[in-house]
C-alpha cells in the first residue's frame, strides 16, 4: 500500500510519539480511546460468544482427554497454572507494589504456547463443522469417536492452510496430527528450524518464504482458497482464533476465586499481554472486559522493531498500516511478535478496550528471560517475556490513574516456552546472562 511522506510527516506531528517508535527507542503509550465497557460499540461479540466458545471446548475435552494423555488429568480441558512471583518482583520491580502473578501459558499442554488456545480452537471449530454437515456428529455426542478412523478418513479430504512465524502453525499442526486433515503451513524466514522440524514430524506440510510473517500469509491465504476443500486460519481477520483466546478470562476467573483474589474497584487489576499480530491479547482482553468490566487494565507489550498493533492504532488506520511503511525493519529475535501488520479483525475490537501499549528491545526480553530462569524457575521463549516488565513499565500510568490506598494484582501472561528444544533454550539464557 504505502503511504506518501508528506503523510508520514503530518501523522509525527500530530503524534509525536511516532518520532521514538520510528527511531526504534522504547516508548508507552496511553490509548486515547478506550472506552468504559458500557459505553462499547459496534464490538461484534459480546460475552455470549465466549460462553459459547467454552460450550464448545467442553464438548472437544472427551476427545482431546483420549488423544492427548497429558489432558488427563484436566479432563481435556486445555489449562495452565497461576503463579505467584515474588522472586522475581523483589530482585527486578521492588519499587512495584501489590501482588504479582504469572499466567503459565507457556506450559500450555500440547503446544506449549497460547496458540494452544487460539489455534487448536479454530481447527476444532472447522472440524466440528465439517462433521456435523456431513451428518457424522451431533452436538450432544460423546466427542471421543471423533478419535475413530472414520474421521480420520473424512477430514483426510479436506485441508487446512495457515500462515505463521511459527507457533501458530505449531499448534494447528500438532493438534491436526489426530484428526488428519492435510496441513499446509506458510512460514515466514524468521521461524525457527527446530518449530519446522517438529511441523514435519506432525505431518504437516511446511512451505518457506523467504519474506517476513506478511508475505507467508498471503501466499498461504491465496494457495488455500483456490482449493474447494481448503480452510485457511487466517491470523489477520480471524473471528474464532479470538474468540478461542477469549475463554482464557473465564478460566483466570475461577483461578482467581480459589486463590481468594479479588478483582473490584479497590483491588483493581492489571494484565501484561505479549502482542504480535493482536488476536491473542485482544482476545484475552475482550475476556477480561466481559468478565471483570472496568476493574481489569490491560495492556500490550511488542518488540521495537515489530510495533505493528501500537502504530495501527496510534495512526488510527489499523490493519491498513504495516511497520515498513514507517521505515521499521520488523526484525526481533522474539519470533512470536515478528508482526508487521495487525489483525483486522482483533484490532478493532482493542482499539477501544487496551489501556496502553509499551515496546521493548529484543535485550530487554532476553535479560527477563535469565531473570526468570534464575529466580522462578521458568523457562520462557524470548517473546513471552514482554508481559513481565509490565508492572514496572506501567508503574507511572498505575500512580495517575489509581488511588495508592487500592491493593493492586499484576498478572504478567507467559507465552510460550515449553517446547523449545533444551539446546536452544540454553543458547536464549546464555545470552540473557551476557546482557546482565
Ligand atoms: C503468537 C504469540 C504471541 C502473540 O499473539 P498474537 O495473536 O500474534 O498477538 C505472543 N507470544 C507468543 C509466544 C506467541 O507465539
Amino acid at each position: 500500500m504505502g503511504f506518501s511522506q508528506a503523510q508520514i510527516n503530518d501523522w509525527q506531528i500530530r503524534y509525536p510519539i511516532l518520532n521514538d517508535v520510528m527511531d526504534l527507542k522504547p516508548v508507552f503509550w496511553t490509548n486515547p480511546r478506550l472506552k468504559k465497557v458500557e459505553d462499547l460499540s459496534d464490538l461484534q461479540l459480546s460475552r455470549k460468544d465466549i460462553e459459547e466458545a467454552e460450550a464448545r471446548w467442553k464438548r472437544f475435552a472427551p476427545f482431546l482427554a483420549t488423544v492427548f494423555p497429558e489432558t488427563k488429568a484436566t479432563d481435556g480441558i486445555i489449562e495452565s497454572p497461576l503463579k505467584e512471583m515474588s522472586r522475581l518482583q523483589a530482585s527486578v520491580f521492588p519499587k512495584v507494589s501489590g501482588n504479582f502473578y504469572v499466567k503459565c501459558d507457556h506450559k500450555l499442554p500440547i503446544a506449549g504456547s497460547i496458540k494452544a488456545r487460539g489455534g487448536i480452537y479454530e481447527v476444532l471449530k472447522h472440524a466440528e463443522t465439517l462433521a456435523m454437515e456431513a451428518g457424522m456428529l451431533q452436538e450432544n455426542d460423546h466427542y471421543a469417536v471423533l478419535a475413530e478412523d472414520r474421521f480420520r478418513e473424512f477430514f483426510s479430504r479436506y485441508s487446512i492452510g495457515v500462515g505463521s512465524t511459527g507457533n501458530l502453525g505449531l499448534s494447528i499442526g500438532i493438534i491436526n496430527a489426530k484428526l488428519g486433515f492435510q496441513v499446509n503451513v506458510y512460514m515466514s524466514a524468521d521461524a525457527k528450524q527446530w518449530k519446522k522440524d517438529l511441523l514435519r514430524e506432525n505431518g504437516a506440510q511446511v512451505l518457506e518464504f523467504s519474506g517476513d510473517f506478511g508475505e507467508a500469509i498471503t501466499a498461504g491465504r491465496k494457495k488455500t482458497n483456490a482449493d474447494p476443500n481448503g480452510y485457511f486460519v487466517d491470523d489477520e481477520d480471524s473471528r474464532d482464533l479470538f474468540l478461542g483466546y477469549s475463554v482464557a478470562a473465564l478460566r483466570l476467573r475461577k483461578q482467581l476465586q480459589e486463590k481468594n483474589i479479588t478483582v473490584d474497584a479497590d483491588h483493581p487489576l492489571f494484565v501484561y499481554l505479549p502482542c504480535g499480530v493482536g488476536g491473542s491479547p485482544g482476545g484475552i482482553t475482550f475476556g477480561l472486559k466481559m468478565v471483570f468490566g472496568d476493574h481489569v487494565h490491560c495492556f500490550f507489550a511488542e518488540p521495537v522493531h515489530s510495533p505493528s498493533v501500537l502504530i495501527g492504532l496510534v495512526t488510527g488506520k489499523m490493519d491498513e498500516i504495516s511497520v515498513q511503511d514507517l521505515g521499521i525493519d520488523n526484525r526481533t529475535e522474539a519470533d512470536g511478535l515478528a508482526v508487521g501488520r495487525p489483525s483486522r479483525f482483533a484490532t478493532a475490537i482493542s482499539d477501544q478496550l487496551v489501556s496502553g501499549i509499551y515496546t521493548m528491545k529484543d535485550d530487554a526480553l532476553y535479560r527477563l528471560l535469565a531473570a526468570m530462569a534464575d529466580r522462578e524457575g521458568m523457562f520462557l521463549e524470548p517473546s513471552a517475556t514482554a508481559g513481565l516488565a509490565g508492572p514496572q513499565r506501567a508503574f507511572p500510568y498505575i500512580n495517575n490513574h489509581i488511588s495508592t490506598s487500592n491493593q493492586t494484582t499484576h498478572i504478567a501472561w507467559a507465552t510460550g516456552g515449553a517446547l523449545v528444544p533444551a539446546k536452544d533454550m540454553e543458547m536464549f539464557y546464555n545470552k540473557g546472562k551476557s546482557l546482565e
